[in-house]
């Protein structure tokens, strides 16, 4: 539940908060607010008790001297002075909750102590380097141009279908494109995670609860007519699975969803417009963690499913760095993030494949999902997330950096008996 109290008790932090990541929030507004709405429903009560008091003089009144006799008609005017005067009141009381309650709904969560201070992507600090950087001995192609010779990637098509940013996968591609997936869900499994299909078309309520909105409104496409919308990540759905509830979190609930994502990429007009890097409707594996309400439990956690998605790209056999993501590229929902990226061979460069974050009670407390502690007392958990692998933007690296002089690609060992045990994507 959006929590006045909370803010109140971290007041300083919250607005802290605001401005690290640039969110135009004002906590001292919000309890000035907060004090109106106080005083406001303070009258409202004085004035029900005296609606109260009078209703029980008019009834004495009535009994003994008839409703025409002249204080009887005083008493009469006088309430329902009082009732125009309380359903004044009413309606200023509710405009006011309600515009605390969209105030509410941007308050971002604190930050970590220990994420990077700064204000775009561009002060994100490595914190690990792994794997070699391939070196090639003759001119590389691109993803696209790879996709085009081998019959796999059609952007021409999807386009012609879909408009911008969409694409066909064919053949193999399609086949690459499941297998990564498999293989990052099958490691879930043997992770301990439950697999999950999901609703994509979720009520605005569940993308509230999980901090999409009202701030990322704009992103999500809209289902013409419905409060219904497309769910830009599995996330969405596996949180809003236990809103409402009283979860067992002795043992963390592990979840891994497997699902179509939508984004509008509002704002990304001119960006990475090139090939499969940012399109329209992507799929993804997605870890999400609900746990007790302990920072030093979902911190464990947040280091847990940061390897896994570090062991997904070893099996890949592609090189990446760990960011530490820092305050002014972390959403309104994170608490503390890691970002990995991936060596794309094609742009020279690393680009995003992954995005880890601890949201303490941030969800839990929107969604209202708590656990009972060890003293039986009601508390909220605390979530995290994870990408296990998202596709087609994972097949970027796995076609760049595993080319060969004659554009024939090499299927990594951990892959090759999810396509079929095909070692190598022959040029043709
Ligand atoms: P997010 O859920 O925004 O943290 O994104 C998780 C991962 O999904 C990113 O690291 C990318 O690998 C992938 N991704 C996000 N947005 C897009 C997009 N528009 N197109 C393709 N892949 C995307």
């Amino acid at each position: 539940m959006l929590d006045m109290k909370w803010v109140r008790e971290h007041a300083e932090a919250v607005q802290e908060a605001a401005i690290l990541k640039g969110l135009d929030v004002s906590v001292e507004e919000l309890l000035e607010l907060d004090v109106l709405r106080r005083n406001t429903l303070g009258r409202i009560e004085v004035w029900r008790q005296e609606r109260n008091e009078g209703s029980a003089e008019m009834g004495r009144l009535l009994k003994i001297q008839g409703s025409g006799h002249p204080e009887a008609v005083r008493c009469r005017q006088e309430m329902r002075q009082l009732n125009d005067r309380i359903t004044e009141e009413e309606l200023k009381l509710a405009a006011v909750e309600e515009t605390i309650r969209q105030k509410l709904l941007q308050v971002p969560n604190l930050v970590s102590p220990d994420s990077p201070r700064g204000a775009s992507d561009a002060d994100n600090v490595v914190v690990r380097h792994v794997g070699e950087l391939p070196v090639f001995d003759f001119p590389i192609r691109d993803h696209v141009e790879l996709g085009e010779l081998h019959g796999i990637v059609d952007i021409t098509r999807g386009v012609k279908t879909g408009g911008a940013r969409s694409y066909y996968l064919k053949g193999a591609g399609l086949l690459l494109h499941r297998a990564v997936q498999q293989l990052a869900l099958d490691l879930l499994c043997e992770k301990g995670f439950v697999p999950m299909e999901v609703p994509l078309m979720v009520r605005g309520e569940a993308l509230e609860h999980t901090g999409f909105f009202p701030s990322g409104q704009n992103q999500t496409f809209r289902i013409a007519e419905e409060n219904r919308w497309l769910a830009g990540t599995s996330e969405v759905p596996l949180i809003s699975y236990y809103a409402g509830e009283t979860v067992d979190v002795r043992e963390p609930i592990r979840l891994a969803g497997i699902s179509a994502c939508f984004r509008r990429e509002v704002g990304s007009a001119g960006r990475d417009v090139r090939g499969l890097y940012r399109v329209h409707q992507f799929a993804k594996v997605e870890q999400v963690v609900i746990c007790e309400g302990s920072l030093k439990t979902s911190e464990l956690l947040h280091t847990e499913i940061t390897a896994h998605a570090e062991q997904i790209l070893q099996l890949l056999e592609l090189p990446y760095r760990v960011m530490a993501v820092c305050t002014g590229d972390m959403s309104q929902k994170t608490f503390k993030q890691w970002d990995i990226e991936t060596w794309m061979a094609g742009r020279g460069a690393f680009g995003e494949t992954h995005s880890s974050s601890n949201l303490l009670d941030f969800q839990a407390r929107r969604a209202n999902i708590r656990y009972r502690d060890e003293k039986g007392q009601l508390r909220y958990c605390h979530t995290l997330n994870n990408t296990a692998v998202a596709a087609p933007r994972i097949l970027i690296p796995l076609l760049e950096n595993h080319q060969e002089a004659d554009g024939s690609i090499r299927i990594p060992k951990a892959l090759q008996p999810y396509v079929g045990g095909m070692e190598k994507l022959t040029a043709p």
